[in-house]
C-alpha cells in the first residue's frame, strides 16, 4: 500500500513548523520538508522582541530550535530535502506528487507552501564581487567581523534598523543610507537608532557602487536631490532592501501577484483546491513572526478540512486517503 501523506508542508520557517504542529495534533499524518535547517530567516535574528511570552525577548535560533522540538513532540516528521517540482492531482482523490532535487517522489492528499522569502540584492558594481569579503547580509552572521570598523547598512526597513542597532555592539560607527527622506521601519526602531551615538544616517542617498578589489573599502553614493556624487569608507556594508518570495516551485500552478508572492484569501487556500500558503510567501500586509504561525495553524486546519471533505467523513486517523 502506498504512504500518502495526509499534509505535506514545504519550508520550514516558523509558519511550517506551526502547521505541522497543528496538523499533527489533529492526527494527520504530516511530513515537513526543509532544504536547510529549520528556522528560515528567524535563524538570522538575533534577538526577537515582538514575539508575545518573552518579556525579555529571545534570541532568533532558541526559538527555532524550540518550534521544532514541539512539533515534533507531537509527531511531524522532517525530512531535509529540496522540493523541485509539484505534479497537480489528476483527480481529486489522487494525491499530489511532489519531486525532489535528489529524484525522490512524494505523495500527498495537500499541501502547505511555507517557502519564505529570500533578501533582495542591489545589483550594483561591487557587490557580488566583494559579497564575503565584506559585503554582507547578515549582521548576526558577520557582524563580530567589525569590531572597531566602520560600517555601513542600506535600507531603511525593520531589518536595516534592528541589524544597524545590533552592529553597533562591534563597530565604532554605523552609518545607515537610506534612498528617501523618511523611513519606513517601526518608530521604536527609529527612536534607539537616532538617540544611538554610533548610528549616523544619511537621507536621500542611493547606493551606486561598493569600492575595493579584494575587500570592501567603502561605498558610492548619490544624494538623489543634488545627483551629487561622494564616497564613503567602510570596511563593510550591509544590504537589508527587502525580500523577495521563494515562489519559483509554485508560481507554474498557483495564483502570484505581480511581485511572486502567493495569494490566497482567509482560511489560507490558494488557487489550487488541496493547496494552502502560510509565511512571508504569501502576498499580505504583515510580515511578522506572530503573523506567519497564526497564518500557519489556520493552513493545517483548512488542509485538515479539506482532507475530511475528500473522505466524505470527519477525519479518522485510520482512514487514511490511498486506503489506509
Ligand atoms: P522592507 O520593510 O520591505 O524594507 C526595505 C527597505 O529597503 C525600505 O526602506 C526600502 O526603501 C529599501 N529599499 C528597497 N529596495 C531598495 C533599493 N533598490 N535601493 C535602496 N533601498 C531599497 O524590508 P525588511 O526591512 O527586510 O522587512 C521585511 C518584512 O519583515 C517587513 O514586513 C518587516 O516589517 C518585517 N520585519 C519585522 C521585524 C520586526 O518586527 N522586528 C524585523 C525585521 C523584519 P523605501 O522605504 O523607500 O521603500
Amino acid at each position: 500500500m502506498k504512504d500518502i501523506y495526509d499534509v505535506v508542508i514545504i519550508g520550514g520557517g516558523p509558519s511550517g513548523m506551526t502547521a505541522g504542529l497543528y496538523a499533527c495534533r489533529a492526527r494527520m499524518k504530516a511530513l515537513l520538508l526543509e532544504k536547510m535547517v529549520c528556522g528560515g530567516q528567524v535563524l538570522m535574528t538575533y534577538t526577537i522582541e515582538n514575539f508575545p511570552g518573552f518579556p525579555d525577548g529571545i534570541k532568533g535560533p532558541e526559538l527555532a530550535e524550540w518550534m521544532l522540538k514541539q512539533a515534533e513532540r507531537f509527531g511531524l516528521e522532517v525530512k531535509t530535502a529540496e522540493a523541485k517540482n509539484i505534479i497537480l492531482k489528476k483527480a481529486e482523490r489522487e494525491p499530489f506528487v511532489v519531486e525532489l532535487a535528489d529524484g525522490d517522489k512524494i505523495e500527498a492528499a495537500s499541501l502547505i507552501i511555507s517557502t519564505g522569502a529570500r533578501w533582495n540584492y542591489l545589483n550594483i558594481p561591487g557587490e557580488k564581487e566583494l559579497t564575503g569579503r565584506g559585503v554582507s547580509y547578515c549582521a548576526t552572521c558577520d557582524g563580530p567581523l567589525f569590531r572597531d570598523k566602520d560600517v555601513i547598512v542600506i535600507g531603511g526597513g525593520d531589518t536595516a534598523l534592528e541589524d544597524a542597532l545590533f552592529l553597533t555592539r562591534f563597530a565604532n560607527k554605523v552609518t545607515v543610507v537610506h534612498r528617501r527622506d523618511r523611513l519606513r521601519a517601526t518608530k521604536i526602531l527609529q527612536e534607539r537608532m537616532l538617540s544611538n551615538k554610533k548610528v549616523e544616517l544619511c537621507l536621500n542617498a542611493v547606493a551606486t557602487e561598493i569600492m575595493g578589489k579584494d575587500k570592501c573599502e567603502g561605498l558610492k553614493i548619490k544624494d538623489v536631490k543634488t545627483d551629487k556624487e561622494r564616497e564613503l569608507k567602510a570596511s563593510g556594508v550591509f544590504i537589508f532592501i527587502g525580500i523577495v518570495p521563494n515562489s519559483d516551485l509554485v508560481r507554474p500552478i498557483v495564483k502570484t501577484d505581480e511581485k511572486g508572492y502567493i495569494i490566497s484569501d482567509d482560511d489560507m487556500r490558494a488557487s489550487v483546491d488541496g493547496i494552502f500558503a502560510c509565511g512571508d510567501v504569501r502576498k499580505k500586509s504583515l510580515r511578522q513572526i506572530v503573523t506567519a504561525v497564526g497564518e500557519g495553524a489556520t493552513a493545517a486546519f483548512s488542509a485538515q478540512h479539506y482532507i475530511e471533505r475528500l473522505k466524505g467523513t470527519t477525519y479518522p486517523p485510520e482512514a487514511r486517503l490511498g486506503g489506509k
